[in-house]
């Protein structure tokens, strides 16, 4: 399986540093709000990458942390509100609160996207003293220091500061960044906050070596990520602007603690936008995933769609497009549905050439870096063409665990059968009933006119659509 690394900028080789188990890291969301579609997309990215590494027989494992903490409404020059505590005046509930609600609200909205729940779900506010250890480390070897209660790093102690996201200090110099109004406490202005002090009114704070205060949004996932994936791990995922300055600086604080590289490989998917904009609650353009079902569109038809375009890249949402990939979806559930044995599961048979030569493909542009778009192609080469049917429903069951799509749902859950055709298959059991058999074959005629097939089972008339 190989991933782009957005650090050296190449395709390469996932190859877990344990040997056995790919261990992922997927910075979550921060939990003051709902969130929207273009967040999820970038949650899909950690599932998506442990369900291909898990296709590809290893082992897997995903830590997503939740940020109850630290995340400023400014992260780029460190001021602004905590986002915690802004939603906290709005809402009239305790930060806790706040934090518990949106978790919830973020746990189910990602289940419907069947995005596979993490193993661990970290909270920031529970790794507390992780982070007050790590930035103990960092003042101790000269990468961090204390002023009048706040911690920050010192940038210019790590030459590879920029590595990631081509900040680095010259070009962060050059940059306009210099207008903007300098800390006085900091030694440079591009150091950054490993622990603020709690100002006056302050709420979510907590003790440390420095005076009462609070982390930064950064030095959690560096806590966060070691104490539960250790000091080497293999993938860190985000979504692109994640890369600055929130990844930047983890690797200037986890490389800077520990001495060596802690992440093989990063991972940065593309935005979602809608009319041209990036979706953000700030663009006032955000959709949930509740919106999709109240459009009456299956929630997994935006993971569809999301497949029609490489991950790094962006989608441009539009209604248009995502009816398009419900209706689609809906075509290959009612395809698998035709396709299914009627005794369900049956011992995998042995494949064509033809067959495996499909399988091979769909599995190569999968660990291929995630070339979803390329694995659609071959479904749609499955559907085309000429094959066994029961040999076509393994393949795509088989693909549907990279997928997620549920495209077995419609056989398992029976097609959604119009009200009258409801009536008439009562009224053709009525006459079989009776033995009037004139009757119960008009019957039969009409509900094939109407594009059904119809079959007798031990419990009456069944249908199924043909296609
Ligand atoms: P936040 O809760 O603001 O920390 O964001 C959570 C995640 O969503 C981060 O990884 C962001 O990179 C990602 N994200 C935010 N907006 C979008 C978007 N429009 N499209 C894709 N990912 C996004
Ligand atoms: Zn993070």
């Amino acid at each position: 399986m190989r991933l782009h690394n957005s650090l050296s900028r190449r395709v390469e080789d996932v190859v877990p540093v344990d040997g056995r188990t790919v261990k992922i890291y997927s910075c979550g969301p921060t939990v003051y709000r709902h969130i929207h579609i273009g967040n999820f997309r970038s949650f899909m990215l950690g599932d998506l990458i442990r369900r291909a590494a898990k296709f590809e027989g290893l082992d897997a494992r995903l830590v997503m942390n939740i940020t109850d903490v630290g995340h400023m409404t400014d992260e780029v020059t460190d001021s602004g509100r905590d986002k915690m505590e802004l939603a906290e005046s709005d809402e009239g509930l305790s930060a806790a609160q706040i934090a518990e609600k949106y978790t919830e609200a973020f746990l189910a909205d990602g289940d419907l996207l069947n995005i596979g729940r993490a193993d661990v779900y970290p909270r920031a506010t529970e790794h507390i003293p992780q982070m007050i250890s790590i930035i103990q480390t960092l003042i101790g070897n000269g990468h961090a220091y204390e002023v009048d209660g706040a911690v920050y790093y010192d940038v210019r102690s790590f030459p590879d500061y920029g590595k990631l996201s081509g900040n680095t200090l010259e070009a962060l110099r050059a940059g306009h960044r210099q207008e903007v109004e300098v800390d006085p406490n900091k030694r440079n202005p591009e150091d950054f906050a490993l622990w603020k002090k709690a100002g006056p009114g302050r709420a979510l704070k907590w003790d440390s070596p420095w005076g009462p205060g609070f982390p930064g949004w950064h030095i959690e996932c560096s806590a966060m990520s070691m104490e539960h994936l250790g000091k080497r791990f293999d993938v860190h995922t985000g979504g692109n602007d994640n890369k600055f300055p929130h990844h930047e600086d983890e690797i200037a604080q986890s490389e800077g603690a520990v001495g060596h590289a802690v992440v093989s490989i990063w991972v940065h998917g593309g935005f979602l936008q809608m009319g041209g904009q990036k979706m953000a609650k700030s663009a006032q353009n955000i959709r949930r995933v509740s919106d999709l079902a109240e459009h009456g569109l299956d929630p997994l038809a935006y993971r569809l769609l999301c497949f029609g375009t490489r991950y790094r890249n962006e989608i441009d949402f539009s209604w248009d497009a995502l009816e398009a990939a419900n209706h689609r979806l809906g075509t290959l559930r009612r395809r698998m549905a035709q396709w299914r044995p009627e005794q369900g599961a049956i011992d995998a048979p042995e494949l064509t050439m033809v067959e495996e030569e499909l399988d091979q493909r769909f599995r190569r542009t999968v660990a291929e870096d995630l070339d979803m778009p390329q694995a659609m192609v071959v479904v749609n080469e499955l559907l085309g063409a000429d094959l066994d049917p029961f040999r076509r429903y393994v393949l795509l069951k088989r693909w549907d665990e990279v997928l997620g799509l549920d495209l077995e749902r419609t056989a398992l859950e029976g097609f959604e059968i119009p009200p009258e055709v409801h009536e008439l298959m009562r009224r053709r059991d009525e006459a079989r009933l009776a033995k009037d058999y004139p009757t119960s074959d008009a019957i039969r005629d009409q509900l094939t006119s109407m594009g059904y097939e119809v079959m007798d089972s031990p419990e009456g008339t069944t249908v199924r659509p043909r296609t």
